[in-house]
């Protein structure tokens, strides 16, 4: 197992499995939920392990934070997802905005306004086709630096959502203190939502407290008409889940946006 490795050694696989190219990007696209468009999609990383197969982020990017390897490869996701969207961007002429998620590393010592940056020039993708999601437990424990980070980041153009939403300890004054832009319900609220009415509550509550403060809301995690049904009822304005399209390459969302340009 990863986690038997010692720090020091699993740094350097980590490191390693970027050399080799080992690790990869898969996209997963965001729907208008009212016209059906494809507006975005979200990286998520994969390691393509020789012997063990593909390894999912939950099991490495933890240890990728405690051995500090974290930060090359934030490096080269962001840079690599950002390419990739300058060339949907200029290959299908269509706004398609592309999503990093960041770890709670890159935020401590102000951090990711500078690898923002880089890949942004390096690649020449337009700052407002890039987004960065950001999960509320990494604002609360960095309170302090939080803030001037976020400020930072908004400077650049790009916009901030913040991901798994209503499961980190909430404290809801940073909402209107941070320059967020969007809030994506947790999917564990999503799936209960037709079973539950505590969950439904809560999803509807998300909604209206986000479009009062004026943020856009994206639902993860969607898999039944049903709930795609309620989530458009109660105004959800974004969607994403395995109902509409499950992480795929570069090629498979390049050539969707081949089919709705020539349609
Ligand atoms: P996340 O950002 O909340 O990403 C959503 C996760 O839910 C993804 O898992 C996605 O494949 C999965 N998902 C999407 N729609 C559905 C659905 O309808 N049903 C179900 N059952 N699952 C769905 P994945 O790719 O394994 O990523 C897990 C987490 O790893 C992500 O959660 C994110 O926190 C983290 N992660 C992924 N890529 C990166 C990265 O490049 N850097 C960092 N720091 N973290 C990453
Ligand atoms: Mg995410
Ligand atoms: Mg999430």
């Amino acid at each position: 197992d990863l986690h038997s490795f010692p720090t020091r050694r699993s740094s350097d696989l980590l490191r390693k499995a970027l050399d080799l190219k080992q690790l990869q990007l898969m996209y997963q696209p965001k729907f208008d939920a009212q016209t059906g468009v494809m507006i975005g999609v979200e990286a998520l990383i994969r390691w393509q392990h020789p012997e063990r197969g593909m390894i999912p982020p939950s099991r490495f990017i933890p240890l990728a934070e405690e051995s500090g390897a974290i930060q090359a490869i934030t490096e080269w996701v962001l840079s690599t997802a950002c390419k990739q969207a300058k060339n949907w961007h200029e290959t299908s002429n269509s706004a398609v905005t592309v999503a990093v998620n960041l770890s709670a590393y890159s935020l401590k010592r102000n951090k990711a306004p500078v690898m923002v940056q880089e890949a942004l020039s390096e690649t020449g993708l337009p700052p407002h086709l890039l987004e960065l999601e950001l999960t509320e437990s990494m604002l609360i424990e960095n309170d302090q630096h939080a803030e001037e980070t976020l400020n930072d980041l908004k400077k650049l153009g790009i916009s901030i959502a913040i991901d798994d939403f209503g499961t980190g300890y909430s404290s809801l004054s940073y909402l209107h203190r941070f320059p967020i832009d969007a809030l994506k319900i947790d999917r564990s609220f999503v799936w209960n939502m037709n079973r539950s009415d505590s969950d439904l509550a809560i999803v509807v509550a998300i909604i209206a407290m986000a479009h009062s403060l004026k943020l856009k809301v994206v639902a993860e995690g969607v898999e039944t008409d049903a709930q795609l049904a309620s989530l458009k009822r109660n105004g959800c304005e974004i969607i994403q889940g395995y109902l509409l399209g499950k992480p795929t390459t570069p090629e498979n969302i390049a050539s969707n946006l081949q089919k709705k340009k020539r349609r």
